[in-house]
């Protein structure tokens, strides 16, 4: 069996095209583990949450973004509502990220800063 994941293991690195990923098997083109990786990573990041405004490929529509929280998934959906509840607005919490609706940067960087965090105000 080990000889076997070996030669396997050859071959799926023989090509570029043909990479897969060693963690999931799948080609490298539709693995997500770096991805999720990324996306933890930039999560858990370095205990400093950058609040940022965007509006690209919204119609235009501002929201805030809070990145880089340092707070575990139930944590952060409880503080995305709170967010949400202090700028009296909508918004979601996906993958490490709180999105709000609308430009309530100061609001959100004041409500983290009063919860203890770090904060800084990134790009966009
Ligand atoms: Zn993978």
């Amino acid at each position: 069996m080990k000889k076997a994941l070996s030669s396997l293991g050859g071959l799926v690195y023989s090509t570029d095209a043909g990479r897969m990923c060693p963690d999931c098997r799948q080609p490298l083109a539709d693995c997500r583990c770096k991805a999720n990786a990324a996306a933890a990573a930039l999560a858990a990041g370095d205990g400093v949450a950058r609040v940022s405004r965007e509006t690209k490929g919204r119609g235009g529509k501002a929201v805030t973004v809070v990145k880089g929280v340092a707070l575990d998934a139930v944590a952060l959906a409880a503080l995305g509502k709170q967010l949400k509840a202090a700028c009296g607005t909508g918004g979601t919490v996906k993958d490490g990220v709180i999105e709000i609706q609308g430009d309530h940067i100061d609001k959100v960087m004041a409500a983290l800063k009063a919860q203890g965090h770090t904060v800084k105000r990134a790009g966009g």
